[in-house]
């Protein structure tokens, strides 16, 4: 008899008692690997001792204050090391305590920094379809998530959304990588003249997209010249790397492998690595100037925002990555990974793509590559394979069921940046064996 109001109330979950490594184990016995992450949250796996003792050390010094009196050690610590690994525009750290909450604040910080600057008027937000970027209201007003916004459609505040950039599905067949990134900025442009040029408060995506259509990364050149749109009409570039950040995608920052620089960031997931809940905002220095300058004071605030606790495990997991050369370890591991994927499922009849970064790769599959045919999504084949996979021993994050009619499932691994070879072999094989026994139950 469970009093918890689990997601599905009829069906709830098994309970995990214990986590090691790469490995959860539930209360019934069972051991499962923790292909994903999570949802691409565990860089460093479960138990890692020094993590826990420095969550304990915090503990016992100093569990919480308010920011409204003090800053903390390891907050000010944990500052400074993010800071030593962004670019010098983009070195200032407001913390929260998950992407949700990271996201609406760069809203609210971008209106802000306008307002400050003489222009209220400044209150479009535009992002894209096909995005994920939270399920606080205003999260998902900016989100292009059609399944997690219906229900609450009329109680979302305005946002426009453009075309994402997904190669596979909607770049046209006559037209090179430039053209479309072209296409796709000039029609963020065109949105912009639409809405009026000094309307325009923000551009909001996500670096490497990841619920919504599993680890698509941009053409070249893409954030390049959406930058430039940006600054044409002095509109602040959003970059949620929420999921993609924090070495996930072989790189520190996703963006460095843009070519850009945005004016807000948001990390998450892997900042904590879930040892704690912990979210943070890189913002560039002409915002808080321009707030500094103005008013003086960011209009924004919550009870948890640079808890000590939360920010001694970030820092922690983050001098960790950084002495152990985890980004560099997640890029070569993903290049093992995607070997693995390659070898097992690029020939299979029903995979029609497999992509990613670093340790953030995933596979498409479809009901025939030629023609290229998703799956009918009353089909829910992502969903059933994630239920299989759990039952082979396997989590992994699912996604898709035809979201806009055109790309249909996905399955998205993202395991601990620290995992060995054998163990990704392993992941890999239980998730054929999911896909097999779901499709041969399904055909
Ligand atoms: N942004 C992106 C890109 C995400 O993937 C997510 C969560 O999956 C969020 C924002 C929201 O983060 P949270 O679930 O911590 O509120």
């Amino acid at each position: 008899m469970t009093h918890i109001f689990h997601r599905s109330p009829s069906s709830p979950p098994a309970i995990a008692v214990h986590g090691e490594g790469g490995f959860i184990h539930s209360a019934d016995g069972r051991q499962f690997f923790d292909g994903s992450g999570g949802a691409a949250v565990s860089c460093l796996g479960h138990g890692h001792p020094e993590v826990i003792d420095a969550v304990v050390q915090q503990m016992h010094k100093l569990e919480y204050a308010h920011t409204g009196f003090f800053s903390s050690e390891p907050a000010e610590k944990l500052a400074s090391l993010l800071a030593s690994h962004s670019p010098p525009t983009l070195n200032n750290v407001y913390f929260l305590s998950s992407g949700s909450e990271a996201i609406e604040t760069t809203l609210k910080m971008a209106r802000q920094y306008h307002v400050e600057r003489g222009e209220p008027q400044r209150r479009h937000n535009i992002a894209r379809k096909l995005s994920y970027h939270g399920n606080t209201l205003g999260a998902l007003a900016i989100g292009g998530h059609v399944g997690r916004r219906a229900l609450y459609q009329p109680l979302l505040v305005q946002a426009h959304h453009v075309s994402p950039c997904f190669a596979r599905h909607y770049r046209q067949a006559d037209e090179t990588d430039d053209a479309y990134a072209s296409r796709l900025a000039s029609e963020f442009e065109q949105l912009i003249l639409e809405l009026g040029p000094d309307t325009v408060s923000t551009f909001v995506a996500e670096t490497v997209v990841g619920a919504t259509a599993g680890a698509v990364a941009p053409v070249p050149g893409y954030f390049q010249k959406i930058r430039a749109v940006c600054d044409r009409y002095g509109v602040l570039l959003i970059m949620d790397e929420v999921m993609s950040g924090v070495g996930r995608t072989g790189t520190y920052h996703a963006f460095e492998q843009e070519g850009v620089v945005p004016d807000l960031l948001t990390m998450a997931k892997g900042l904590g690595g879930g040892y704690q809940p912990i979210a943070a905002v890189m913002v560039a220095d002409k915002v808080v100037d321009a707030i500094v300058a103005g008013s003086g004071a960011f209009q924004h605030g919550h009870t948890y925002v640079g808890h000590p606790v939360a920010c001694a495990a970030a820092l922690a997991v983050q001098t960790i990555i950084q002495r152990d050369q985890l980004v560099q370890r997640s890029a070569s591991m993903g290049q093992h990974l995607r070997a693995l994927l390659t070898q097992r499922f690029g020939d299979h009849a029903n995979v029609g793509d497999i992509r990613g970064r670093g340790l953030f790769q995933a596979i498409e599959l479809v009901a025939s590559r030629d023609p290229d045919r998703p799956f009918d999504p009353s089909l829910q084949i992502h969903a059933k394979i994630k239920r299989q996979a759990q039952q082979v021993g396997l989590l992994c994050y699912p996604g898709g069921g035809c979201i806009d009619g055109v790309h249909g499932d996905h399955v998205l691994l993202a395991p601990p940046y620290n995992s060995r070879e054998g163990v990704l072999e392993m992941a890999v094989d239980r998730l054929g064996q999911a896909i097999d026994l779901v499709l041969n139950e399904t055909a």
